[in-house]
Formats: C-alpha cells, sequence, structure tokens
C-alpha cells in the first residue's frame, strides 16, 4: 500500500483506513511538492498523522478538473431528479460510516464523541438529505410584461465554486457547502482547515462511491496562505464561501476581487444574550450555557457576551455558575461523561489563556474557571470553564472573540441600554432575548442587530432555517432555501413574441 492509504487505530479501538492525498478527479493523488501537514491528537498532543498538503500547482490542477467537470454533460446535464438520488445517496452512506467519521472528528478535533455521533454527523447527514429533496424543485419565473413578449428565468449553477472551511465543526461547514452547491449543479474544489485534516478525507471516498462523476467534488487539505489564498485569488473559480475568523474574511474577500468572485463569508461573532427581570431564569441559565459552553466554546455563533438586567443579575450569576459546574464536565472526549474536551490546538488554547490574563488585568471579576486543567493526564489542550462578571464594554474581553470556554457577563438597567450595548460591536451573528413578555421578545428582536435571534434559547439554529451574519459577521447566508440564493444565478430569457422595430 503506497502512503496514500495508512491503517489507524483510534483511541476508542475504531480501525480504519485513512486517506492522506488530494482528492482530485475522484483519485487519491499526492502533492507536487510532497509537502504534508500533520494533524495533533489536542487531548494528549500526539500526532495522529500527516496527510499532503497542497499548494498552487495542486489548485490548478484541482480547479481544471472541476472547470471540465462542470462543463461536461454528464454532470451539466444530469437531471435535477438524479442529482438528488446522488445526494441522497451520499447522505445513506455517510449515515451508515457515521461511527467512523464521529471518531476521526473527535480524534482530531477533541469534542466530545457523543456530540460528534449524535449531532455533528446526525446533521450532517440531515443536510444532505435536506439539499437531496431541494435539487428538483429550484426553479425560475416566467415574468408576464405584455403579449408581446414572453420572459423567464433559469436558476442556473454558478460554476466553480472554491469552499474553505474551518477546523470546529469540521464535517458539518463542509456539509453546509456541499449541500447546497452540488443540490444547485455546481462543482467544487474544497480546502479543509490544516488543524482538522482527517475526516473529510475519508468523506471524501464516499463522495466517489454515491456515483458523483469525476470532478464534480475536489477536496484538498493545505494550508490557508498557500492553498487557500490560491484558492481565493483562481481565476477560473466563480465564488468563494468561507467560514472562518473576520480577519482571514477580509483577506478572502480581497483576493476574491481578482475576477469579482461571488461570494459568501460566514465569520465571526461576539453574540449577546440577554436577560430581562421578568425571564424564566431557570430556561435562561440552561441555554446561556449551552450557548457558549457547547463545543469548547468554539461556535461562532456562540452567546459569550451575557447582559442580564439589575433585578436578576446576582441570582442569574449565581445559579449560572452553579449550572456550569454541575454540567461542563471537562475530560477525556472518548468518555462519555465529558461535556467539554480539549481546545482544537495549541495555540487555540493559548489564545483563551491569554484573555484570561487580559481579563484579570484589565480588572474584571474572575468568577470561575481561568486556569487551565491538567486532569486528563496532566496533557492536552484543556481549559476549565471561564465566567468572567462585573465586566465593562471598553474591555478587550467584552470586545473580541474568544472562541472558548469563556464567557463575560455585565448588568444593565434598561431595554434601551440594553439594545444599545448588544449592538455596540463590529460583529453581528448571533444574539438570544430571555423575557416572558411576548411583546418585549420581538420588539428586541428587531432591533438587534444580528442575522440571528433566538428568543428564549440560544444556538438553537435548524438546517432548514437560514444562517449568517450582518456588520462584521459575513455577508450572504447558509443552510434553508436561502442556501440556495448562495449558489445560483438568475438567468433572464428574453423572447420576442411580436414587437417589430
Ligand atoms: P483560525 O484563525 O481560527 O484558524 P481561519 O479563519 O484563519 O481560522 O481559518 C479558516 C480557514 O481559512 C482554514 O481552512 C484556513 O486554512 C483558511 N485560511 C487561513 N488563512 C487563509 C488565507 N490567507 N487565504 C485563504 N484561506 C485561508
Amino acid at each position: 500500500m503506497s502512503d496514500l492509504f495508512i491503517e489507524l487505530t483510534a483511541p476508542n479501538g475504531c480501525k480504519y483506513t485513512q486517506p492522506t492525498g488530494l482528492f482530485i478527479n475522484n483519485e487519491w493523488v499526492k502533492s507536487k511538492s510532497g509537502e504534508k501537514i500533520t494533524s495533533i491528537n489536542p487531548t494528549d498532543e500526539e500526532e495522529i498523522a500527516s496527510v499532503y498538503a497542497a499548494g498552487p500547482e495542486d489548485v490548478d490542477i484541482a480547479v481544471a478538473a472541476a472547470r471540465k467537470a462542470f462543463k461536461d454533460p454528464t454532470w451539466r446535464d444530469m437531471s435535477t431528479t438524479a442529482r438528488g438520488d446522488l445526494l441522497y445517496k451520499l447522505s445513506q452512506l455517510i449515515d451508515e460510516h457515521k461511527e467512523t467519521l464521529a471518531t476521526i472528528e473527535t480524534w482530531d478535533n477533541g469534542k466530545p464523541y457523543s456530540v460528534a455521533l449524535n449531532e455533528d454527523l446526525a446533521e450532517v447527514v440531515g443536510t444532505i438529505k435536506y439539499y437531496a429533496g431541494w435539487a428538483d424543485k429550484v426553479h425560475g419565473q416566467v415574468i408576464d410584461t405584455s403579449p408581446a413578449k414572453l420572459a423567464y428565468t433559469i436558476r442556473e449553477p454558478l460554476g466553480v465554486c472554491g469552499q474553505i472551511i474551518p477546523w470546529n465543526y469540521p464535517l458539518l461547514m463542509a456539509a453546509w457547502k456541499l449541500g447546497p452547491a452540488l443540490c444547485c449543479g455546481n462543482t467544487i474544489v474544497m480546502k479543509a482547515a490544516e488543524q482538522t485534516p482527517l475526516s473529510i478525507l475519508y468523506l471524501a471516498n464516499l463522495i466517489k462511491e454515491a456515483g458523483f462523476p469525476p470532478g464534480v467534488v475536489n477536496i484538498l487539505n493545505g494550508e490557508g496562505r498557500k492553498a487557500g489564498a490560491a484558492i481565493a485569488q483562481h481565476l477560473d473559480i466563480d465564488k468563494i464561501a468561507f467560514t472562518g475568523s473576520t480577519a482571514t474574511g477580509r483577506e478572502i474577500m480581497k483576493m476574491a476581487a481578482v475576477n469579482l468572485k461571488n461570494i459568501t463569508l460566514e465569520t465571526g461573532g461576539k453574540s449577546p444574550l440577554l436577560v430581562f427581570d421578568d425571564a424564566d431564569l431557570d430556561q435562561a441559565v440552561k441555554w446561556a450555557h449551552t450557548g457558549i459552553m457547547y463545543n469548547q466554546g468554539q461556535v461562532c455563533t456562540a452567546t459569550s457576551r451575557i447582559l442580564v438586567q439589575e433585578g436578576v443579575y446576582d441570582k442569574f450569576i449565581s445559579e449560572f455558575k452553579e449550572y456550569v459546574k454541575k454540567t461542563s464536565k471537562v475530560g477525556d472526549p472518548f468518555e462519555d461523561a465529558t461535556f467539554q474536551g480539549p481546545q482544537v490546538t495549541k495555540a487555540q488554547y493559548e489564545r483563551v489563556l491569554s484573555y484570561i490574563e487580559s481579563g484579570k488585568s484589565e480588572g474584571a471579576t474572575l468568577a470561575s474557571g481561568g486556569v487551565a486543567y491538567k486532569d486528563v493526564g496532566g496533557r492536552g489542550f484543556f481549559i476549565e470553564p471561564t465566567i468572567f462578571t462585573d465586566v465593562k464594554d471598553n474591555m478587550k474581553i467584552f470586545r473580541e472573540e474568544v472562541f472558548g470556554p469563556f464567557v463575560v457577563i455585565s448588568s444593565f438597567k434598561t431595554e434601551e441600554e440594553a439594545i444599545s450595548r448588544a449592538n455596540d460591536t463590529t460583529y453581528g451573528l448571533g444574539s438570544a432575548v430571555f423575557t416572558e413578555n411576548i411583546t418585549k421578545a420581538h420588539r428586541v428582536a428587531r432591533l438587534l442587530e444580528a442575522g440571528m435571534v433566538w428568543i428564549n434559547s440560544s444556538n438553537d439554529s435548524d438546517l432548514r432555517i437560514p444562517f449568517g451574519g450582518v456588520k462584521m459577521s459575513g455577508i450572504g447566508r447558509e443552510l434553508g432555501e436561502a442556501g440556495l440564493d448562495s449558489y445560483t444565478n438568475k438567468k433572464a430569457v428574453h423572447v420576442n413574441l411580436g414587437t417589430k422595430l
């Protein structure tokens, strides 16, 4: 066996064949330079495997394959129902292989296995299945003007789509992008994050097995600054879809300007969660916990800024602290009882720790956590769930995205103040409001500058509902019917039925 496939045994005993190459034209190849990236297990800091890393020359080959597939009648002229069937078949294959995929995800990313299996993989399957259903339901319109003219629109695919995905939900972010793009007839060059390169390669095999023609989906690993930048700048890519940090999103947008690519960006956030005096406090506490502590706090929509009205401020803090202590069990992600695994990399771990130092030095009150967690064999990138209270609006920890199990809490007096402070951010991704007053809930929802508002919940997203941000949290929408707009053009056809010049 060449080094394009290696046999691995995961910490939970699962044995599988890990591809290590670049997936281009339904085949596994090495990178031209022979360069590799190595994936580290965040639980014990050991190396898991090395995989080939694409450079610009490999991106060129993948784009050429995707372009050829886009023009090939096998894909271009395939009936929309047949396209849906392929996606449906893929969803079934993912479901059949979900234990292996969840194992790889947990090993590489550090998220609890129960979450990877029951939530991430369930949503991956659901998303692909959902867009399988859409494939033959995307149609244009006839637009009436006069009897002398027939005008209609065709919803056509954009072409070759570059898709750059992050490490916090490797398979799920792949599914969010593959589903709608394929459903609409595009072809794809996708790049996974260098921190989590493994699960997507296993998925690539299933894409081939489902029967997608060669070149329709090409999957590369590689560094952002090399492979990612080559995709963003490529003159033969029509669209770029990116999920990641706001700083990288800006870079990508600049690079994508080279040929005015269509663009979808889903970037960072510092999403507020407002708790009014009249809230169901028990519910507010539970959702606030999920909203920031889920997935090690590595969620772009995490409600990381909690604003509590002064009448319930002290009570909320004491109940929230208690709930975090009881629920956020830190530990080995392969253990059933674990709620919180390690941060994904040393860099992320150090980043969170540095924000803890910043919070302390700026004078916020450290109410809980604030240190590394060392009880998992003394290794790994574990951090105790951290709560800062009495946080002021000008503090770095109130303004910047931390991306960890790290929350800031502050009190407010009036509804007006809560809205203005919630909106006082460059971000606008998620937001949450807790109140039992239905009028107030909807009034506040309208005034929050965010792509999504949860009333009496947090991060209760759903693949049928549009997902995306305003301000510096992104451009465009993923998921739901709205996700189709990100992958289609409306071509207008004007038919002259009798107008004479
Ligand atoms: P983080 O900072 O959390 O690692 P990034 O936004 O940098 O997140 O990474 C998200 C994705 O963007 C990854 O796939 C990464 O490789 C890619 N990426 C990073 N930098 C660039 C870049 N300059 N051009 C294109 N892609 C990039």
